[in-house]
């Protein structure tokens, strides 16, 4: 299993070969990070990704970008990305979610609101193939129909 530092220098390197500036390794999987089931209060910690789900978090992270440059122009914030199925499961999550494929993520952007975000995301060209989920706090984002599950989604 990769350990934190492994997964920060492989994952740059793609990250750097890319072109992508704006996003850290750590944000795509802040490996270590722990998490709590609810009721069993059993504990575990995050893996790093397989390497064959890296080019999912390349595709998310140019999208993402797409929407720091969108004005006005504002970071993004990322909650959470990258959730292993252990991980995943600890934390209450669909045992299909998308966040275990590296290609989805619960965001902000500085100077939005998340209806915002998630309205730039539903105009977007590639909308259909995208899963678009409005929380109060957040939005998620999926790449789904590029990784040939059925899209678009909204809730
Ligand atoms: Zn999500």
């Amino acid at each position: 299993m990769m350990t934190k530092h492994e997964w920060s220098v492989v994952c740059a390197e793609a990250l750097c070969r890319e072109g992508v500036e704006n996003f850290h390794p750590l944000e795509i999987a802040d490996v270590g990070r722990e998490a709590l089931h609810a009721t069993s209060r059993s504990r575990t910690r995050l893996k790093a990704p397989e390497l064959s789900l890296l080019p999912n978090a390349i595709t998310l992270c140019k999208l993402l970008c797409e929407l720091r440059e969108a004005l006005p122009v504002g970071p993004i914030l990322v909650n959470s990305w990258f959730r292993d199925f252990d991980y995943n499961y600890r934390i209450g999550g669909v045992s299909t979610s998308m966040h275990m494929t590296c290609g989805a993520a619960d965001i902000t952007k500085v100077g939005w609101l998340p209806g915002e975000v998630a309205e730039w995301f539903d105009a977007h060209e590639e909308s259909k193939q995208l899963g678009i989920g409005r929380y109060q706090m957040f939005t998620h984002i999926d790449i789904r129909g590029k990784l040939d599950r059925p899209a678009p989604a909204r809730w």
